[in-house]
């Protein structure tokens, strides 16, 4: 029996150690074939955990991994893509930088019988996306609008001097998050208790082209240089934690901070380590988590569904039309936080330990 164990555990070592043997990123064990995981950029953490979260789960069901990050280039991703195509990978998965620039390499994927998931970030104008898994994007910007509702009523009364910003142009979550946003705040825009001073009210003049923390800063700096001699900012919609880290610099840069002119009630998204210790500081005022270790095991139990022929799971057929097609997708609930809730939300699900938040 002993001599079997040590076989069976030799077996396990030199299959983890071809595990580790492939090159760069794409190293991957078992034989169900590869998994081609293209992932937009490594400058935001939650991609990271995103594609390692992704790679552990298809490695454990049995398939090779071939992760690629293209550092938000389109040229690079497409490139990345269609090498995936011309290796015959078995399936791919694709968060898309720009969502609309994919589409003839995905029609030779569909030419290939390569099934494609579009993972977080629709793919747009394809019929040969296959699938879709993500969060409830309109409910996140619903979310975020909220929670800074919540945080401008903890302060004071109405009325409120707030200023928008939105996601890049060319990711279609972005307008999802504009949209549920705007729900929750036009109606206060209109009767008076929101007032946005820049004048700045369209999805065009507050949208941050790549979700660019330094363009945020930039266009948080000109509008408190033009429009906040005599007023004082009291609330920021920003719709992803990285742009957050940006609007306070700027807010910093003017004068906010303390007591004697507080920073605004500036909302985030993505629970990244950085602003869950800036809303720890009391800086940023909230984010919005969404669970990436779910996010691929949805993914991955769909990979699993194709590659058995079944059907996989999905919970909505009818928000996510790509311009050709609606793309079947499977949502994820998203779920705020504020100081008080990054205890129980974050640390005590496991997604961080008390020490990466230190
Ligand atoms: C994702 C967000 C993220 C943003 C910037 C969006 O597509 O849904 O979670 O904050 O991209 O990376």
């Amino acid at each position: 029996m002993r001599k079997i164990l040590a076989t069976v555990a030799g077996a396990a070592v030199a299959l983890s150690l071809t595990a580790c043997g492939g090159s760069g990123d794409g190293g991957g064990g078992g034989d169900k074939g590869t998994i081609g995981v293209a992932m937009p950029t490594k400058s935001s953490e939650r991609w990271i955990a995103d594609g390692n979260n992704i790679k552990k789960q298809l490695e454990a069901a049995g398939y090779k991994v071939d992760l690629q990050y293209a550092e938000d280039d389109i040229p690079t991703q497409v490139n990345q893509v269609e090498n995936m195509v011309t290796k015959g990978e078995k399936m791919l998965v694709i968060a898309a930088i720009d969502g609309t620039a994919l589409g003839d390499t995905l029609q030779k994927a569909e030419d290939s019988d390569i099934p494609i998931i579009a993972y977080d970030r629709l793919i747009r104008d394809s019929e040969a996306v296959d699938y879709y898994t993500t969060f409830d994007n309109e409910k996140v910007g619903t979310l975020q609008a909220q929670s800074l509702v919540d945080g401008l009523k903890a302060k004071g009364k109405a009325p409120y001097n707030v200023e928008l910003f939105a996601g890049s142009p060319d990711d279609n979550n972005a307008t999802f998050f504009w949209n549920g946003a705007m729900k929750v705040l036009q109606p206060m825009i209109d009767s008076g208790d929101m007032k946005v001073v820049s004048g700045q009210t369209g999805f065009k003049q507050a949208a941050i082209l790549r979700w660019d923390p330094a363009t945020a800063q930039k266009r948080m700096e000109d509008i408190l240089t033009k429009s906040y001699s005599s007023e004082t900012v009291d609330g920021v919609l920003s719709p992803y934690d990285g742009l957050s880290l940006g609007i306070i610099a700027a807010l910093k840069a003017n004068g906010y901070s303390g007591s004697g002119k507080p920073l605004p009630v500036v909302t985030g998204q993505d629970a990244e380590v950085q602003s869950v210790k800036s809303i720890l500081q009391g800086e940023q005022y909230s984010t919005i988590f969404k669970d990436t270790r779910e996010l691929a095991k949805v993914t991955v139990a769909m990979i699993k569904a194709i590659g058995a022929d079944k059907k996989p799971e999905v919970n909505d057929t009818t928000t996510y039309d790509n311009g050709k097609k609606v793309v079947p997708s499977f949502l994820l609930d998203p779920v705020p936080v504020t100081k008080d809730s990054v205890q129980k939300v974050l640390v005590d699900s496991g997604y961080y330990t008390d020490a990466d938040l230190k």
